[in-house]
């Protein structure tokens, strides 16, 4: 009998594990279950018949994490990569009804002393803590700790309230005060256990290099959309991609794994990769291994809704100068955060159009109180009135697909890795396990799939 694999799940993480496994062993039938009537998962790109090309889910990925580029070279499309346009890398936190400068390159961890030092965001008390971070204890111990902790014992708390969590908060559904730096900044906690101080790795790294600034991780996307991604990924997989199929169970049998998929009947197989979100991958491990998918079970996810507004831009009184904007969690606000895509990327919307995806925490809201609630605070921090009228509004609502990142949360997911391992057929992928971006996705299919078939690298690229 050939040797089935079943991959369930098509958002990026299954596409890498099911074109892996196909490419790998070429006689093995592959067979990619997906519950929705479309491949991707949360990367979805729409292109309105009016020029504009909205990302309802990833708009970019870090062209430093390896995966995602290899997958990009390997499939066939590294001439639709694009960087930012030159000189708009600047974004804003929005407080007390103001837009203040974010310091560039303080996520990577690169942001120089004199950025931080002479933000307009921070009072003369908060830098003056600042500026004692050198002279501040480091931690005892490797534990891992939330990210506000963290940063307050390094910079004190205005930094945490101002920067840190409307920064956070907008990437993350979950409050610093819960959020795991060994997750979200792994790089900062060891800059702290190697140089005893933020500020002495800074300096470090800025003589090594040369410069009080060292260059931040280039972001990039593709031309028409992150979408390219997961259509490329596809084409090796012509065949066997079955929409529109629930796996709901997975049990072992004499003869190897059983699927069960509800209304389509049942589907064996002699390997499986399970790259659902976390709450539906507990679910379908839960008969074979309890344990496994208590602790899957066990992983929070966020909920994240977006509207996105197309404008034509004589409306719009606003420079649109940078990336866009997060929001301090003090503000009376349902807006987290807000990209003025048509900036942040060429060919995003027409030139006599504006394009802007706003990132709000409104949880129970309809869509019409969504868009009530993004008009009042785009009105609020950007003057757009509400009178003005949008050339189109999107919304579109994700719960129950971004693992909340908790304190100790990359302990539980390496124990459960470590228990699914001992599975000899069964292999787990996705944001849920070793990072939420879409590399780190697509580098969990690879790895999910080397382990089916028995190799310690994924599966050779092959030619296109
Ligand atoms: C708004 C937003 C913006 C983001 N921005 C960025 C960014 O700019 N850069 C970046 O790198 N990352 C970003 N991310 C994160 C990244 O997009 C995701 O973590 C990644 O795409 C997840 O891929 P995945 O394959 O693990 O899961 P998913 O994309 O969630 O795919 C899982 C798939 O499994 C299917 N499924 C679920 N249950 C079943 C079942 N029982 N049977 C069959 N199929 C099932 C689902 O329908 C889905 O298609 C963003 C995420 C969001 C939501």
């Amino acid at each position: 009998m050939t040797q089935r694999f079943v991959v369930i799940g098509a958002g990026v993480a299954g596409l890498a594990a099911a074109r892996a496994l196909k490419l790998g062993a070429p006689s093995a039938e592959v067979v990619l279950l997906e519950r929705s009537e479309r491949i991707g998962g949360l990367v979805l790109t729409e292109r309105t018949p009016d020029g504009f090309l909205l990302e309802h889910g990833p708009d970019s990925l870090l062209e430093g994490k390896p995966a995602g580029m290899r997958a990009i070279a390997e499939t066939g499309i590294s001439d639709e990569v694009v960087s930012a346009p030159a000189g708009v890398r600047k974004s804003f936190v929005a407080r007390e009804g103001r837009l203040y400068p974010l310091p560039p390159g303080l996520i990577s961890g690169r942001a120089s002393a004199t950025a931080m030092m002479t933000a307009p965001l921070f009072t003369m008390a908060g830098r003056a803590r600042m500026a004692m971070e050198p002279f501040m204890p480091q931690r005892e111990g490797t534990d891992d700790e939330s990210v506000a902790s963290f940063f307050e014992r390094r910079f004190g708390q205005e930094m945490v309230d101002r920067l840190i969590e409307p920064v956070f908060r907008g990437v993350y559904t979950t409050p610093t005060t819960k959020l795991s730096v060994r997750a979200v900044m792994p790089h900062l906690a060891m800059l702290e256990q190697k140089y005893g101080s933020l500020a002495r790795a800074m300096a470090s790294r800025a003589s090594l290099s040369g410069s009080d600034s060292p260059a931040a991780p280039t972001v990039v996307t593709l031309r028409s959309g992150m979408g390219a991604l997961p259509t490329a990924l596809a084409r090796a997989l012509e065949g066997s991609i079955r929409l529109g199929v629930t796996a709901t169970r997975l049990r072992r049998t004499p003869s190897g794994l059983t699927i069960s998929l509800g209304e389509h009947g049942e589907l064996e197989a002699n390997g499986v990769v399970v790259a659902t979100p976390a709450p539906a991958a507990a679910r379908l491990l839960a008969d074979l291994d309890p344990a496994v998918a208590d602790s899957l079970g066990a992983i929070g996810v966020g909920r994240l809704d977006t509207v996105t507004f197309g404008f034509w831009r004589k409306d719009l009184d606003h420079p649109l100068e940078g990336t866009g904007f997060v929001v301090d969690a003090n503000e009376k606000c349902a807006l987290t955060a807000c990209t003025w895509s048509s900036s942040k990327w060429v060919g995003r919307a027409p030139d006599d159009s504006a394009l802007i995806r706003c990132f709000l925490a409104a949880p129970g809201a309809t869509d019409e109180e969504l868009v009530a609630s993004a008009r009042d605070d785009l009105r609020a921090l950007m003057g757009i009135p509400l009178a003005i009228k949008p050339r189109f509004t999107r919304v579109w609502r994700l719960s129950q697909s971004l693992p909340r990142y908790e304190v100790g949360y990359m302990e539980r997911a390496a124990e459960t890795l470590e228990r699914v391992a001992q599975l000899p057929d069964v292999a787990v992928a996705g944001n849920a396990y070793n990072g939420m971006g879409v590399p780190d996705c697509i580098a969990s299919g690879l790895a999910a799939a080397a382990r089916l078939l028995g190799t310690t690298e994924p599966a050779p690229p092959p030619a296109h």
